[in-house]
């Protein structure tokens, strides 16, 4: 026998039945279908005020097309059974399905089946007419259900757990839960069903009252878990507009300073070296002068894209000031940074870029490497524009080395 709890005991000492506590299946749905709309309703507001971040639209979709859609499951009885049953279940799978195209777009990541929504949404419409009207099977329906419906749930979940960089792996993997658990808990009762048949499915105990909750559940989490990876977004790009150059794309002199202190901990770390190159155009006022600002601003761009295109991976391109470039060059030494400056050097000139004063465009470049020309950013920045301007003096269009020769 149960022990009683001191409340349990009336003053006469006889015991008090103690409440049932039952999970109603109508309210739960209506509380859902309160939640599902109010979501559909705030992502599709989020999604207006953040343009850039794309899927949210399919989010409030499938809030919404989800949440009528489970309304109408629990009205069994009191509509028509078409409408509870096979609408009702056709909403539900269209609901993951717009979850997956949500998140494919979000992640801007190819969607190779587009059409598999529609299939799978037209046979489960079959399957359910089959079962309900020309051989009248609840367990079946139920199986047809959780198969078809944990293939997008299964398909969602894998595109938010694929290829994600560290900083978002929390809140896509905690999306991706609210969509792994809905489809165990949906496989988990289509085999309890087969196992132990069901008369009436809103009096059919526990598991599908623990499968309504799952769909609670993948609608709350997965609603939040979008909100707090675009969050997560949004605050990544401020980051990165705060260290980018907006005309070129090259990095900013933030990004540079982060960047080659951590670069040059390591050099001296691991005892190697690092090379920092300095450019700057030649004769640019010519250009402006000549041609305006738009297209001395397109020159820049060029040059930049031209410039990363010959840097490795490792490499960094900053923009140092108006027409002053930066390249960082690690596990480089001296010798060889002077051969990649000289790369660049005839990358720029071959771009054929008119100046307008009779010349193409060129750069004149200047080269410093630790440790042997100096030991942190003020000293090697310091070095490299010495040489620059010798580049400068020398007569443009060439690349000199701290201290040449190098
Ligand atoms: P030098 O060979 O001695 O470097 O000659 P220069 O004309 O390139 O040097 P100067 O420093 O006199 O001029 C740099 C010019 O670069 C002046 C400025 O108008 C231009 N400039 C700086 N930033 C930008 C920019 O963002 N866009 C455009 N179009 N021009 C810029
Ligand atoms: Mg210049
Ligand atoms: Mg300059």
């Amino acid at each position: 026998m149960t022990p009683l709890h001191q409340d349990d005991i009336k003053n006469d000492g006889a015991a008090r039945p103690r409440p049932k506590l039952t999970l109603d299946i109508r309210t739960l749905t209506f509380n859902l279908l309160l939640f599902a709309l109010v979501f559909a309703v705030g992502m599709y507001f989020v999604q207006r005020s953040q343009p850039g971040v794309r899927g949210l639209r399919w989010w409030a979709a499938a809030n919404a097309v989800g949440g009528i859609g489970f309304m109408l499951l629990s009205l069994r009885g009191l509509i028509p059974d078409f409408i509870s049953i096979v609408v009702a279940n056709c909403m539900l799978l269209t609901a993951l399905f717009c979850f997956h195209e949500g998140i494919a777009r979000f992640r801007r990541m190819p969607n190779r089946m587009p059409w598999l929504g529609s299939l799978l949404v037209t046979i489960l419409a079959l399957l359910l007419f089959r079962y309900t009207y020309i051989l009248p099977s609840i367990a079946t329906r139920i199986v047809v259900m959780a198969l078809l419906t944990a293939i997008p749930a299964v398909m969602a979940a894998r595109l938010l757990a694929l290829d994600v960089s560290p900083r978002l792996r929390s809140s896509y993997w905690f999306t991706a839960s609210a969509f792994i658990q809905f489809a165990v808990v949906s496989l988990a009762r289509a085999a309890y069903t087969l196992l132990v048949p069901p008369a009436d499915l809103m009096s059919a105990g526990p598991t599908h009252a623990l499968y309504f909750l799952s769909i609670f559940f993948l609608l709350v989490v997965a609603t939040f878990g979008s909100v707090w990876m675009t969050t997560v977004h949004l605050g990544m790009e401020l980051e990165h507009q705060a260290r980018t150059d907006p005309l070129t794309g090259a990095m900013n002199r933030l990004a540079l300073t982060e960047s080659i202190m951590r670069d040059l901990s390591r050099a001296r770390r691991n005892e190697r070296p690092l090379s920092l190159l300095m450019f700057d155009l030649d004769h640019f006022k010519h250009l402006n002068d000549r041609f305006g600002h738009q297209r001395g601003d397109a020159a820049l761009v060029a040059v930049a894209a031209a410039t990363r295109q010959e840097l490795r991976l490792s490499d960094m391109l900053a923009r140092y000031g108006g027409e002053e470039f930066v390249v960082i060059l690690p596990d480089t030494d001296k010798a060889n940074a002077r051969d990649t400056a000289e790369r660049l050097r005839k990358r720029v000139e071959s771009l054929n870029i008119d100046r307008g004063d009779g010349s193409v465009l060129t750069a004149s470049f200047g080269v410093a490497a630790f440790p042997v020309d100096g030991n942190d950013l003020d000293s090697l920045i310091a070095r490299a524009d010495t040489a620059l301007y010798a580049a400068k003096e020398a007569g443009r269009n060439q690349v000199m080395a701290a201290d040449t020769p190098a």
